[in-house]
């Protein structure tokens, strides 16, 4: 190993995400991080394909972000949430409300995109058994394949074979699991793939407090992007039975789609929607929950009185400030053209690998590009190649996939593409 990029203190002592204590894939040391580069500890620079897991927007050491965060930290980096509150907060609420689904109207800030999808799940249960006056509301449905992050409720909801499930069995929360649409995004609509979401709805309801789904793009659980007739029919199915329509856009969210919002491919909207990653631009962990005035009042008018929760670091107004400021850079650039762009250079570029014996599917929608491969990918084995022709690429299971931040320059991307297919070339 080379020491220089690879720290034996950090492989004794630190955990990185899922990896084993006893023979764990080699981490890389970055010395810091510049617009699309990442820059190792020898001097490698890396085109970056991942946006540090969907949520680097501008590009790192943004000089616009970097100056609110400074600003922010001049004349506060935080004070309690409960009986005070501050400029970020309102202007960041005001933003995201502007951007947001036109029924949303209350604003929950969370920690992270796991909190917030608690916080979401906890505002379900909580509208669903104060508006029906039944305490059996409480449980879920999903679509199989989903990933909504890692805590517990969280995890409950993740696809049951590839998330979690296995290691925590009956300490999870039993949910409704029906299979996920097989109509892909651009395909034909096949009416069969809502059947067992009605048929789970017909026999379940009385227990169920809301459907929970990435809307279009499935993220961690396998990158699969659906066609937007399977929203519009859960719509349908929840106003029919009461129950409420939690949207995770945490991935989605910010233009990753091609859209600013994904449920904008349906156009139904929520009653409570997530967002986290990009919201920050990046910089630091914050979400958001959104919901409507229907489901804040029942809340309130429910047996508790209040939404159950109140993080100590809600509303950080650091965080607030440069999401603010991420959120003002998407409106400054026309984000529609930008990356629609991005999209078509990555369709042209990404579709040599449709024609290689070992990929199974190839498929591309806003600034997302996904190889799925036919068996699993080394991905200590491939991040070490990566490394060497001066990429970034983080493959799970069978998809090597890039969605790299929206400031990439053609060439950038180009090289980016050209080094994946290498990569997966057989
Ligand atoms: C990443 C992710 C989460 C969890 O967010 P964290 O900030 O990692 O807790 C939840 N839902 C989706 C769709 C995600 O992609």
């Amino acid at each position: 190993m080379n020491e220089r990029i690879h720290d034996a203190w950090d492989r004794e002592h630190l955990w990185h995400p899922y990896t084993s204590t006893i023979d764990p894939l080699p981490t890389y040391l970055v010395d810091r991080a510049e617009g699309v580069e990442i820059i190792l500890a020898d001097g490698t620079r890396l085109i970056d394909g991942m946006s540090s897991w969907w949520c680097v927007c501008h590009g790192y050491n943004n000089p616009r972000l970097n100056d609110a965060a400074r600003r922010q930290i001049d004349s506060m980096s935080h004070v309690m949430f409960g009986g005070l509150t501050h400029r970020p907060a309102i202007e960041l609420g005001k933003a995201l409300l502007a951007m947001a689904p036109p029924t949303m109207h209350n604003v929950f800030f969370a920690d992270s995109g796991s909190v917030a999808i608690e916080v979401a799940m906890k505002m379900a249960v909580q509208a669903a058994v104060s508006r029906s006056g039944d305490h059996r509301k409480t449980n879920f449905v999903t679509i199989r394949r989903g990933y909504h992050g890692d805590t517990w409720n969280a995890m409950s909801v993740c696809d049951p074979v590839t998330g979690m499930h296995g290691a925590f069995g009956s300490a999870l929360p039993v949910r409704y699991f029906v299979p996920s649409p097989s109509s892909r995004f651009d395909g034909e609509w096949n009416p069969a793939d809502i059947e067992p979401l009605r048929e789970t709805i017909e026999a379940h309801h009385d227990e169920l407090a809301a459907v929970i789904l990435e809307p279009i793009v499935q993220g961690a659980g396998g990158m699969w992007f659906y066609h937007p007739e399977y929203l519009r029919q859960a719509r349908k199915l929840c106003d029919r039975y009461g129950l409420y329509l939690i949207f995770d856009e945490i991935a989605t969210g910010f233009w990753r789609t091609g859209r600013c919002f994904a449920w904008e491919h349906a156009g139904v909207t929520p009653d409570i929607m997530a967002v986290g990653k990009g919201l920050t631009g990046g910089y630091m962990t914050l979400s958001a929950v959104l919901t409507t005035k229907e489901v804040a009042d029942t809340i309130s008018r429910g047996e508790a009185g209040v939404m159950m929760h109140g993080p100590t670091f809600m509303a950080n107004p650091l965080a607030c400030a440069v999401a603010l400021e991420s959120l003002r850079l998407l409106a400054e650039t026309d984000m529609k053209s930008r990356v629609a762009h991005i999209e078509s250079v990555i369709k042209e570029a990404i579709a040599p690998a449709a024609e290689f014996e070992n990929v199974a599917d190839v498929r591309v929608l806003g600034t997302i590009g996904v190889i799925e491969m036919k068996e699993p990918v080394d991905v200590g084995e491939f991040q070490k190649r990566c490394v060497e022709r001066g990429v970034w690429i983080r493959p799970f299971g069978r998809n090597v996939y890039i969605m790299p931040p929206y400031i990439i320059t053609d060439e950038q991307l180009r090289y980016l593409i050209g080094q994946m297919i290498e990569l997966v070339r057989p």
